[in-house]
């Protein structure tokens, strides 16, 4: 006798970031069935530079091999596989360096990147301009998710992928679960090799290296197939964060000082109005002022100087929040879970915030996958608790990440007494906290998954 044909099973993702899209591209590579809804009007990140880890290019084979091949194509080689940290402050030398694995943690433009992505996504499986506002977990029927354009939809499974200021995270548990400022801002850039050969020299602007001392540090790699450097300063702030809002500020949607115009354009395209104006501190950049900087680096070498006279004068200037103080209870409720910045966000200390998001896409699209919609308890109940393992299997390493980056960014800058200028200890310090990111066993947890699935489906 024929078997019955499986209840259809449907999943909506909100938000087309980074973890949004890799879920989709993850779903959609399994068969199964979904739609993306994202509030601007198509994919498009600025063009700042994003270095992805060995456990999220692991993560990225396992979701689809399609995904890792094309981050591969938009990446920029690191001229060494070592990741390398220069003391700014006293000598100009190397403090430590770390193994990155064979052509590991390769960095480039976020919006080569996200275009390189999308270019895999079935679009009939997107729709724009969808600004997310309610979502209604109903018994007895789908999940039930409102836009502000006024339309509805219906979904089995609603994943939210909205980023820090994720409003699927307010829905869910209220404005008290919002992220809160971490005391550190930075200012970002993008700029030409022959502008960062100048400054900083040959051996400084291929490759992969961090700068240290008293209250700041900067990272510079090379991005757009080494035409560029991207540079990130990064300054601790004993005040609270007032954005200036005369400058291109937008709520959880991330800008580059000195970009091209092209950017501009996107991030302009992407401010787009929020309704949820409940939601306090979203504003998290304002227009920012190179002398902050300057006043930061004042006793540094020079040549830690010359990074920050490669800024504009008035460099978009970012405040770094992050989920520490107040973390949600949990990433799944019913038939809603959070992925990414949405659950997690943490400060980008260890370059791991998407790469996490990367691996919440692998552990989704396990999950759901197996979820059997032809079980006699039911989809509903099958949907809950696959949710439930995704958030036992993922919640306690990345509430992690949020502790560790705090850690990180107080080892950078030399906040702590005990290792600060320890070499010895900051290198181990620091080889402990990456090692953890980048060794992670993704099969490993997978298996977890599915083992948990199947028992609970006994
Ligand atoms: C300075 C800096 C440097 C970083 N460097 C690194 C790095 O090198 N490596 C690394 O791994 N991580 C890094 N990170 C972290 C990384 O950028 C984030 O963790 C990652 O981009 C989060 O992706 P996401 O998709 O979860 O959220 P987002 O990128 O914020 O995407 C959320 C999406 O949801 C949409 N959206 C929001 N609200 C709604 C709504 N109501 N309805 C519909 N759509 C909505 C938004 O428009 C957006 O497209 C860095 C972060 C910063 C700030």
């Amino acid at each position: 006798m024929a078997s019955s044909p499986s209840p259809p099973f449907h999943v909506a993702i909100v938000g087309c970031g980074i973890t949004g899209l890799v879920l989709a591209i993850g779903l959609q590579a399994r068969g199964v069935s979904f739609t993306l809804y994202e509030r601007a009007s198509g994919i498009s990140e600025f063009g700042a530079g994003i270095g992805l880890s060995p456990n999220a290019e692991v993560a990225m084979e396992l979701l689809d091999p399609a995904l890792h091949a094309a981050f591969k194509e938009a990446i920029t080689p690191n001229g060494l596989d070592y990741f390398q940290w220069i003391d700014g402050f006293a000598t100009n030398e190397q403090i430590f360096q770390l193994y990155l694995g064979k052509d590991g943690f390769q960095g480039g433009r976020r919006s080569e990147i996200l275009a390189a992505w999308a270019k895999l996504l079935n679009q009939e499986h997107a729709q724009f301009n969808k600004e997310l506002v309610a979502v209604t977990d109903n018994a007895n029927g789908p999940v039930l998710l409102k836009f502000a354009d006024g339309t509805n939809a219906t979904a089995d499974v609603v994943i939210g992928a909205d980023g820090v200021w994720s409003r699927t995270r307010s829905l869910l548990y209220g404005d008290a679960y919002r992220a809160s400022y971490s005391h550190h801002y930075c200012f970002r850039t993008v700029v030409p090799m022959d502008l960062s050969i100048e400054a900083l020299g040959k051996d400084r602007s291929f490759t992969r290296f961090m700068y240290n001392g008293p209250g700041a540090h900067a990272i510079t790699y090379p991005v757009a197939k080494g035409t560029m450097l991207n540079v990130l300063v990064v300054i601790g702030d004993s005040k609270p964060w007032h954005p200036d809002i005369t400058g291109h500020a937008v709520a959880g949607v991330e800008s580059s000082a000195g970009d091209n115009m092209a950017t501009t354009a996107t991030l302009e395209q992407r401010n787009v109005p929020s309704h949820d104006n409940g939601v306090a501190n979203r504003q998290t950049t304002g227009r920012g002022n190179r002398k902050d900087a300057e006043a930061a680096f004042v006793s540094w070498l020079p040549a830690a100087k010359a990074i920050i006279g490669l800024f504009p004068e008035r460099p978009d200037r970012w405040a770094i929040f992050d989920m520490l103080e107040n973390p949600v209870p949990s990433y799944s409720k019913g038939r809603v879970a959070l992925a990414g910045d949405a659950a997690h966000a943490s400060g980008p200390h260890l370059g791991a915030g998407a790469a996490f998001g990367i691996e919440d896409a692998l552990a989704l699209a396990t999950i759901l996958e197996a979820v059997d919609t032809n079980h006699a308890a039911g989809k509903d109940v099958h949907v809950t608790a696959a949710l439930d393992i995704y958030n036992k299997v993922r919640y306690d390493r990345t509430q992690w990440l949020i502790k560790a980056s705090r850690e990180a960014v107080d080892l950078f800058q030399w906040k702590d007494p005990e290792r600060g200028q320890n070499w010895p200890g900051f290198g181990d310090a620091i080889t402990a906290l990456f090692h953890k990111i980048w060794k992670y066993d993704l099969e490993g947890m997978k298996k977890e998954m599915l083992g948990l699935y199947e028992a609970s489906t006994v």
